[in-house]
């Protein structure tokens, strides 16, 4: 079982059918598992486990980080008994970009306990191709980060959805829904052609049609179009939604073997709870 499908069973298992309803405290405290809010030196979140009980430390942030804290926490406790854990969970771009299983999987297990697909995906749905506008909504539905809600969606796995994260105009991390061909990797420097650059120099959002080859070096990239939606995020980043509007764009085959992603090692195997 998946660790998202361990959380979901959970909900599943508490009788949910609202977002108001997912008491990520409760659910900890079923478990076996006590919260404490504390200061914390260097990490966001930590887990002294003994026995079949357990005290996560949690460092005071806003709601949506806490949240998420608490459930990537419950997550290790679940799925990692007998370990402690000091981790940095405040921003889930921070464990896209590591190469811990474990935290991957805490973080995976914390995304669907948070933002449970039976729960999500009508939103979505009932919205098409959610912008910032929308993300914004689902994470004050969800009391979640826009981050997180970002990557939920991304890997809700019905969009043709690339969610990245620049900082200045360096790729920080990226995560794809599952379906898009892993040909089409984004490009680790902000084309000067991209919105997100003219919002990283100017703007707070902005979104509109682009030409593909703004966003990917891939040769075939020209003949296509993307939609972009960028909005910019804490630190002098800039967050980006890509969705590829062309259908073509997601069975166009690689006319050429692509080894990049590998070596940059945190491509698409973010949630791999796919169902
Ligand atoms: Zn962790």
């Amino acid at each position: 079982m998946s660790p998202g499908e361990r959380a979901e069973n959970l909900i599943s298992d508490f009788g949910i059918t609202s977002p108001e309803e997912l008491d990520v405290v409760a659910f900890a405290y079923d478990a076996g598992l006590e919260i404490e809010f504390d200061e914390l030196d260097g990490c966001d979140a930590t887990l002294l486990g003994f026995e079949n009980r357990a005290i996560a430390t949690i460092r005071p942030s806003n709601v949506g980080r806490e949240r998420f804290s608490i459930g990537h926490e419950l997550g290790h406790w679940e799925m990692h008994r007998g370990r402690s854990f000091r981790c940095r969970v405040d921003d889930p771009g921070e464990t896209l970009a590591s190469n811990s299983e474990h935290e991957k999987h805490a973080d995976e297990y914390a995304a669907h306990l948070l933002m449970p697909r039976p729960l999500l995906m009508p939103m979505v749905k009932s919205v098409g191709r959610p912008g910032f506008k929308h993300i914004n909504e689902f994470s004050e539905i969800f009391q979640t980060s826009r981050t997180a809600t970002c990557i939920r969606v991304a890997q809700i796995d019905t969009l043709p959805l690339i969610v990245a994260c620049y900082r200045g105009n360096d790729l920080r991390w990226h995560s794809r829904a599952p379906d898009v061909p892993k040909r089409w990797f984004i490009k680790r420097r902000l084309d000067e052609d991209s919105l997100a650059y003219d919002v990283l120099q100017y703007g707070k959002e902005m979104q509109g049609k682009q030409p593909a080859e703004v966003w990917f070096d891939d040769d075939g990239a020209d003949a296509y179009e993307v939609m972009e939606h960028s909005a910019r995020g804490r630190d002098g980043e800039v967050l980006v939604l890509i969705y590829l509007t062309d259908v073509e764009m997601m069975t166009a085959q690689s006319n050429r073997s692509r080894g990049a992603e590998d070596s940059f090692g945190f491509g698409g195997g973010y949630l791999k709870g796919r169902r």
